[in-house]
């Protein structure tokens, strides 16, 4: 029992989600007797193109667990089709057991409040009889609940993208990642020095006139078009793109992906997409977005305001448009801010 217990004690330790799926691996390898592997699988990706996403998976003799990179290509991760009886328990929402080769597999479905987002694949030497089967959902129940708290406090209750609060800390975890100096800006260089260093990129998003839209249609319609747009903001961007709304009708985007043109291309399709978009009541609605790349020593702040300053430009420019902060910098249109350049030094 004690044991159940300090499992529950560190499985609630932690305020990061990579973490809490390792402990609550871990914690099964050691609870459930006869264990020979448990993974959490998670769904990702849009509605007909959804694929498994290991988040966490541990044999019997491991060391450590392993999981698939935040930042995979979705394009390599298995179609949902490929794993038919996770598929099942998705669909099924209840708990699957049957014999594979030596293992018994028992499968349990991972919700949060509002969907089945996953599944725990649990396979044993033997089959898991009733009382462990209900205490590893009483695990899940606790492991659930405590994921509910997380989301209160790390999203926003509108939209349900994240807030504000979280970005500082997702952003420096990707500078950290970073060699400290100006990373190549332009498109077209040494590939491979891409594949050893990351790039990151960060976009903001700014809707045209939304003050009318609010005066003309109400507060109320005026939030139904924030939260549509959040959709489409899911829709738009990859699922590991990390989607903030930063207050009001601003929204920002933190993604890695290669290069400038690969980044402009993103957030052009979002552009496009919300611009073609026939908003319920309100009709077309624009947005105006700037971008920047996120350099090895930057700060939230600054990373912030260059990509501002592309908004600003993009609304001056006549709105519903993308404008890339260094085009913009290369251009001569915008000067390069004197405490950004200090950072080169280093
Ligand atoms: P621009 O094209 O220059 O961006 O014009 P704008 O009208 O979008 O810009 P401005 O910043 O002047 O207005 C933003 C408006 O957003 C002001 C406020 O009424 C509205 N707003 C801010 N937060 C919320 C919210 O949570 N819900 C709703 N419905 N409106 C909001
Ligand atoms: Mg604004
Ligand atoms: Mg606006």
């Amino acid at each position: 029992m004690s044991g159940v217990v300090d499992h529950l004690a560190e499985l609630t330790g932690f305020r990061d989600r990579d973490v809490m799926d390792v402990t609550l691996v871990t914690a099964l390898r050691d609870l459930v007797g006869g264990l020979v592997a448990v993974a959490i699988y998670r769904c990702v990706g849009e509605p007909g193109e959804q694929r498994w996403l290991t988040r966490a998976r541990l044999r019997a003799g491991d060391a450590v667990a392993t999981a698939d990179s935040l930042w995979v290509d979705p394009d390599a991760l298995p179609r949902l089709a490929e794993h038919p009886r996770r598929l099942e328990c998705l669909t099924q929402r209840s708990v699957l057991q049957q014999r594979e080769d030596k293992d018994w597999v028992t499968l349990f479905p991972l919700a949060t409040e509002r969907e089945i987002v996953g599944v725990l694949e649990l396979h044993t030497a033997r089959r898991l009889k009733a009382e462990a089967q209900r205490m590893v959902s009483s695990v899940l129940r606790i492991y659930h609940n405590f994921q509910g708290l997380l989301d209160y406090s790390e999203r926003d209750t509108l939209t349900g993208l994240l807030n504000r609060k979280t970005f500082d800390e997702s952003f420096l975890k990707a500078v950290s990642e970073l060699p400290h100096r100006l990373a190549p800006v332009s498109a077209g260089d040494d590939r491979r020095h891409a594949e050893i260093h990351p790039r990151y990129w960060l976009g903001v998003i700014d809707i045209d006139h939304f003050k009318s839209i609010n005066d003309r249609f109400g507060h109320l319609i005026g939030d139904e078009v924030l939260l549509l747009l959040s959709r489409l903001m899911r829709s738009s961007f990859r699922f590991n793109d990390l989607l903030y709304r930063f207050g009001g009708e601003e929204f920002v985007v933190l993604m890695r992906c290669e290069d400038e043109a690969d980044a402009a291309h993103a957030f052009e399709r979002f552009r496009l997409n919300t611009a073609q978009y026939a908003f319920p009541q309100v009709g077309r609605i624009t947005v105006s977005i700037g971008f920047t790349q996120i350099r090895g020593g930057d700060s939230p702040a600054a990373a912030f305001e260059r990509a501002d300053k592309a908004v600003y430009h993009a609304k001056g420019a006549g709105r519903n448009q993308v404008q890339s902060h260094a085009a913009l910098v290369a251009q001569g249109t915008m000067v390069e801010a004197k405490q950004l350049s200090d950072v080169e030094l280093f």
